[in-house]
């Protein structure tokens, strides 16, 4: 039987990290809190210790007010693990000691990895481990999960103290009769014996999820109420307060032991940084300034060249030598146009904007890593605050540029239910990754010129949208007040190697992953239907095909676009399965290689009507899998089916004017 041991310490203490680091796995590591919203399972072999390790959402405290906060704590309470790795943010010591005096109170083995111990050495704070782990009663390890240091000490200091509940350490200076007390009474419960100072402490502090779950006999409620009426007849403070102060009292006196401090604080690196980069004058010209230096990297000369390079061995080598193979292997023309045009034409398709998704996540993972991207958050967040929206969506909004499902899990962050819901429904505006072949295709074909400002500005446009759309519900179904902006900044870091090449990995395996299943499988259904008339003959003319029956059957919806052509029809439906299949879809529908794709898109769309096809893609509902997760985490279809129809009507209205106004305004010039 392996024992488990749960990883919990607050957002951004490098829980992830040191997972990643001990079971060799590869979570998202985010410079922000937040990113981890899931528990996650590895393992690990340690001298013959088989250990299951648990890394659990980052949580301040064991009160449940956020949905990682009653993840983290339901996972400790109900399924007891044989151990905590309590991680605790050197840098930020008080603060982080708060949730461990809470984590002791459980009477878990447990041990305190002191983390970022190397920033600390830098900032020249000294840490008296022995000192801590005495007044703590818990073993302290200085680590560094990033450098990988120690961990090995960690390892054999967690599997020895695995077996040894902690000792409460004799704390809390008046507060610690009441908490006695009531500990002492709870003994007349079933509740496990060495977790009753927590119960204690919050049933004292009445917090109602412990008031309402835990069931206790007469005689007991009652010590417990005259204890908290006692308690409360001290000060002016509620019971909360009273107790909350007494924890920190305690830390203080801790650290005042423990922590020697520099008598000049030098100013941290991540202030002077800040001085520039989030200066008034300057954040606004950085920000422009990095993000056309993405864009243009990743849709310029350098995108364009490796894109072309990868459409060439593959349209000019590996589909004509396939259909050479064919050909002397006597295959039937159908079978070689299936195979070449259909698998290889729409896989390939969709495969040769490999190099600019990894680019683009390049970047995206450098701004994230380095700090940058929650700066960004809070920059938005005076302007967000000023129309009624947190500040807080930002987190899964940035999200949503990679991806959308994880971006909206990451909505449980938000402890007010009518923000989380509302931030769900306004992320798929903010373009995902997936949408970047269709952006790369037609702004190369159609705007050669100025690419990357065409995707910029469609960027923008989800941006503007969201904060429109924000307002528009705010007014209406989600009426109410937002909780302030609780994102704190996290320090500037060099990003890792290992990190990002690992994210870019991550990112091209996804992306290569479904253009071998769900891509390819729809590129054969596609170019069968596309082959085949309704009365399953051979269709001579695909517009007389099953697909161009039913896309010149649904195409009048889109005519008022602009693009009422039955294939664009088509790859929009498509692209409901997987946003990929909009190019693929193309490429077997036009039936010719990508740079030929290119020049027929220019002859069959205006560029008004290619803009007003990208808004219109940019802004429709979310492929399935986001759709199924936005469905999960609003618990119901209707309210999935609902975001879903709001964003497809939002997309055609949005898409017809642009091509309306747009077309007058060709007309005037
Ligand atoms: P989590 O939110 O607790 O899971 O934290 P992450 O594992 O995502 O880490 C947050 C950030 O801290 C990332 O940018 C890590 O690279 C960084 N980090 C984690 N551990 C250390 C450390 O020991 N030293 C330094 N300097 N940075 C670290
Ligand atoms: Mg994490």
């Amino acid at each position: 039987m392996n024992q488990t041991i749960a990883i919990i310490g607050n957002p951004n203490s490098g829980k992830t990290t040191l997972f990643n680091r001990l079971t060799g796995s590869n979570q998202h590591v985010g410079n922000w809190p937040g990113v981890t919203v899931d528990r996650k399972t590895g393992h690990i072999c340690y001298h013959g210790h088989a250990i299951d390790v648990v890394d659990l959402p980052g949580i301040y405290s064991l009160s449940p007010f956020t949905q990682e906060e009653i993840i983290a704590r339901e996972y400790v309470l109900s399924e007891a693990p044989d151990g905590i790795l309590n991680i605790v943010d050197a840098t930020n010591i008080e603060r982080n000691l708060y949730l461990t005096m809470q984590l002791i109170a459980l009477g878990l083995p447990m041990v305190i990895a002191l983390n970022f111990i190397d920033d600390c050495r830098s900032q020249g704070v000294e840490i008296d481990c022995a000192v801590l782990s005495e007044t703590l009663g818990v073993r302290v390890i200085p680590i560094s999960a990033r450098k990988g240091e120690n961990l090995d000490a960690l390892l054999g200091i967690v599997t020895e103290d695995l077996r040894r509940p902690v000792r409460q350490p004799a704390y809390l200076h008046g507060v610690g009769a009441a908490i006695n007390r009531v500990a002492h009474t709870l003994e007349k419960t079933a509740l496990r014996r060495d977790s009753l100072p927590f119960y204690a402490l919050k049933l004292l502090e009445g917090d109602s999820h412990v008031r309402k779950t835990v069931a206790l006999p007469d005689a007991v409620r009652q010590t417990v109420e005259t204890t908290a009426a006692a308690l409360s007849s001290h000060g002016s403070e509620d019971n909360e307060m009273i107790l909350a102060d007494a924890l920190y009292d305690f830390i203080e006196e801790a650290v005042r032991h423990a922590v020697k401090r520099p008598e000049k604080p030098v100013l941290t690196l991540t202030e002077r940084l800040d001085r520039i980069i989030i200066n008034k004058w300057l954040a606004l010209p950085i920000f422009s300034f990095l993000m056309v230096l993405m864009f243009w990297s990743t849709f310029g000369p350098i995108g364009t060249f490796f894109a072309d390079l990868l459409e060439t061995m593959i349209h000019g080598m590996l589909i004509p030598a396939v259909e050479n193979g064919l050909h002397a292997s006597g295959a039937s023309g159908w079978m070689t146009g299936l195979l070449c045009d259909g698998v290889l034409g729409g896989v390939g398709g969709v495969v040769s904007f490999l190099p600019q998704i990894i680019i683009l996540f390049f970047f995206l993972s450098l701004l994230e890593d380095t700090g940058y991207l929650a700066r960004i958050a809070f920059m938005m967040d005076t302007l967000l605050r000023r129309i009624g929206l947190s500040g807080k969506s930002f987190v899964p909004m940035l999200m949503g540029f990679g991806c959308t499902t994880p971006a909206v899990m990451a909505a449980r962050t938000m402890e007010n239910e009518k923000d989380r819901r509302m931030t769900i429904m306004l992320t798929p505006f903010m373009s995902c990754g997936a949408k970047l072949p269709v952006y790369a295709l037609f702004a190369g074909a159609l705007f050669p010129q100025c690419a990357s400002f065409v995707i910029i500005s469609l960027y923008v446009l989800g941006i503007l949208v969201g904060i429109f759309a924000g307002w528009l519900l705010k007014k209406t179904i989600f009426r109410g007040v937002s909780s302030g902006f609780v994102l704190e900044l996290p320090p500037y870091r060099l990003p890792t190697v290992r990190g990002t090449l690992q994210n870019m990995w991550e990112k091209a395996k996804d992306f290569l992953t479904k253009a071998g299943t769900v891509i390819f499988v729809m590129s054969i259904v596609i170019w069968l239907l596309q082959n085949f008339t309704p009365s399953l003959q051979t269709a001579s003319d695909s517009a007389y095909s099953i697909l161009g029956v039913f896309g010149r059957f649904i195409a009048p919806v889109f005519a008022p676009l602009g693009f009422g052509e039955w294939r664009a029809s088509v790859s929009i439906l498509t692209g409901v399965i997987a946003m990929e299949a909009v190019v693929s879809t193309m490429s077997v529908l036009y039936g010719v290689d990508l740079g030929s794709l290119g020049g027929l898109l220019s002859s069959a769309f205006s560029p008004v009507a290619a803009y007003a096809f990208l808004v219109f893609i940019l802004l429709y509902m979310p492929c399935m899998s986001a759709f199924a997760t936005i469905r999960r985490e609003m618990g119901g279809w209707r309210w999935a089916a609902g975001a879903a129809a709001f964003q497809t009507v939002l997309a055609w209205t949005i898409s017809f004017f642009v091509y309306q106004c747009g077309s007058l305004l060709f007309q005037l010039i």
